[in-house]
């Protein structure tokens, strides 16, 4: 006897098969399907289609895994599909373009509750891309110089967030104990908004 499993999102095919025969003029799936079994039937005693639930552990389950999911990643050209599937279609393929454009998206990032102006802040900072004098002289040979107003060093995110001395007293205004750039930078919302709020009241443009 042999035994002819269909997972369960498959349970329509059965349904199909046994309510209207082994001919369906409706869906060239289930029609070559049910050719096919036809086929199986005339070399074997007896053919019997089951139902199985998947990830039990049930020998070929796996390949027919595998199998399915080479198939689904093949061209449907034939496969008609309603505006709503289409939709979800395009904005899962669009998600996941997304995220390989954003390798370091993490959605639990407090970055994402700021207050648009603050992300844009924040961003600059994070990315180094920014009006600071280093990165505009090095990058774009604007300004005549990349060092700071105070002349100890060249102007950078670090050395505005950390080091320069004509924002000392602002900085301990608003941190009132060391606190590592990078916390500054990535932390939390707390973080972030104190940073923002520094770049705001320093009056440097980033
Ligand atoms: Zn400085």
């Amino acid at each position: 006897m042999t035994r002819f499993s269909l997972r369960r999102r498959n349970r329509w095919i059965i349904a199909s098969l046994q309510s209207i025969g082994p001919v369906n003029p409706q869906n060239q799936d289930v029609s070559e399907l049910a050719t096919a079994l036809t086929t199986l039937q005339q070399s074997t005693e007896k053919t019997v289609i089951q139902w199985i639930p998947s990830h039990c552990n049930i020998q070929g389950n796996g390949e027919a895994d595998r199998l399915a999911k080479e198939g689904g990643k093949l061209p449907q050209e034939n496969q008609q599909v309603t505006f709503g599937e289409a939709k979800t279609i395009v904005k899962e393929k669009q998600r996941k373009r997304w995220l390989q454009q954003h390798p370091h998206y993490n959605p639990r990032d407090s970055y994402y509750q700021l207050s648009r102006k603050d992300q844009v802040i924040i961003v600059r900072l994070r990315t180094g891309h920014c009006r600071l004098r280093q990165h505009m002289f090095s990058k774009f040979h604007i300004g005549d110089t990349p060092v700071c107003h105070c002349g100890i060093a060249d102007m950078t995110v670090e050395h505005l967030l950390q080091h320069c001395p004509i924002h000392q007293k602002l900085r301990a205004e608003i941190w009132s104990a060391d606190t590592p750039v990078q916390e500054k930078i990535f932390g939390n919302l707390r973080s972030l908004r104190c940073t923002a709020d520094f770049i705001r009241s320093s009056g440097v443009p980033v």
